[in-house]
């Protein structure tokens, strides 16, 4: 198949190593990569956001499926193009892509499809914030409602802060004051054609940029899949509570889903709630999920671009266990340093079980270099979590990046 792949992270080098691993002759394009993503197959340096260009390049050049990997060719209608002009993309409408862009309107589908998520109130002003936060008290969980680049969240004890957050968020929009959840989370992906929904494997993330859960929230520091603490009913529960209900709730409003429906989920002491829904695969879960999937992707994508996902079974996953370590540069995730020279890849990818997803790379006068927050993920499977863990973090030991730092404990707590 001739596929085109939108983006220039670790998820889409994720998704092209899946791919590339079925040996299947796939033609493979990437726009824009990055030097991970250059090394693996033909980049073309396009701009995924513009839909005309992406429609003129998918058409000029014979793609038979598209797939769309970050929000923002979603949000800005990518989707659309593509399927006015006939061609099959992997990644929902814009109207589709609001489960994600836009909080409020992700909770008003919970609330008409009776998903189980927390409570929350929608601000429009500084009053109004504080009388909701004061209402739900500490700890604070205050949300920009639009995209924010990962900046909109705030998890506070801190009252003046919470406000401070909210002031500030809402000079940009609306803001929404949430009922603080406690418990694991869980991220489960689920691929849909719109109708029906399959599920992939749980995997769980690490938002904070330091050990134990410390310092702010950032984009994700690393993932582990599967999560041997999860009941076996928990996939289907979220199917039939969660992922069924928000897929039927969309279709009805005449705003079918298809592609990726990322559910973050919260298990609390009264049972799953939503906390966000993404409209995309997530980084970097997908970089534990997808190597661990023996069922080809390819197949599971292109069913749910054309609405034939029901008449497929389940995918069928290794028994073998995947983390991954997000390296980031120095200062993210406030001010990331970037420029810096990346040595060391060739002995970390040597490792067994490992392979390294870029994310924020490029190539200088045949040298690598960082050019971002997050700069690579090395992922290692292994028999369980002890191997992969320790192929891991040999693997970092051996790459260098001036005052480039990860977290120490992914995957700690499922080690034997
Ligand atoms: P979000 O961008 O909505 O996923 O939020 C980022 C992170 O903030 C989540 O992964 C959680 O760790 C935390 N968070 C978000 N909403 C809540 C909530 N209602 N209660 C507790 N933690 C939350």
């Amino acid at each position: 198949m001739r596929i085109l792949v939108l983006g220039s992270g670790a998820r889409e080098h994720a998704i092209i190593t899946s791919l590339l691993s079925e040996n299947a002759g796939h033609e493979i394009t990437a726009a824009p990569g990055n030097a991970g993503i250059a090394a693996d197959v033909e980049v073309v340096a396009l701009d995924p956001t513009n839909g005309s260009i992406v429609r003129d390049y998918a058409r000029d050049n014979g793609i038979e499926l598209v797939v769309i990997g970050p929000e923002a060719p979603l949000v800005a209608g990518v989707a659309d193009k593509l399927t006015a002009a006939g061609i099959p993309v992997f990644g929902p409408s814009k109207a589709a892509a609001a489960l994600e862009g836009s909080k409020t309107f992700a909770k008003r589908i919970m609330d008409e499809a009776g998903v189980p998520t927390g409570r929350a109130a929608r601000t429009t002003s500084s009053e109004q914030a504080v009388a909701a936060i004061d209402e739900y008290g500490a700890p604070y969980v205050i949300k920009a409602d639009g995209l924010a680049a990962g900046k909109g969240v705030l998890v506070t004890p801190d009252r003046n802060a919470a406000i401070a957050h909210a002031e500030y968020w809402l000079q940009h929009g609306d803001v929404l004051v949430e009922e603080f959840l406690a418990g694991q989370e869980v991220s489960l992906f689920l691929l849909s054609d719109g109708e029906s929904v399959v599920p992939l494997e749980p995997a769980q993330d690490y938002k904070r940029a330091y050990d134990h859960d410390e310092g702010p929230n950032t984009g994700g520091m690393g993932a582990y899949s599967p999560l041997p603490w999860l009941t076996e009913e928990f996939v289907d529960d979220v199917i039939s509570s969660v992922a069924l209900p928000t897929i039927r709730q969309l279709a009805a409003e005449n705003t079918p889903f298809v592609g990726l429906l990322y559910c973050g989920l919260i298990l609390t002491k009264q049972g799953t709630r939503v906390i966000e829904f993404n409209a995309r695969f997530g980084d970097p879960e997908t970089q534990v999920v997808l190597p661990r999937l023996v069922t080809p992707l390819s197949g599971l994508l292109y069913a749910a671009a054309t609405g034939t996902l029901g008449r497929l079974p389940y995918p069928k996953f290794s028994s073998d266990v995947a983390v991954t370590v997000v390296l980031a540069s120095e200062g993210y995730p406030d001010s990331p340093v970037t420029g810096r020279e990346i040595l060391g890849l060739d002995a970390a990818s040597a490792v067994a079980g490992v392979h390294i997803t870029h994310a924020a790379t490029a190539v200088l006068d045949g040298k690598f270099i960082a050019t971002g927050g997050r700069v690579l993920s090395v992922v290692a499977t292994g028999s369980n979590f002890t191997v992969a863990r320790a192929r891991a973090y040999e693997a970092l030991g051996h790459i260098q990046l001036e005052g480039g730092h990860y977290r120490t404990d992914i995957a700690q707590r499922v080690a034997e």
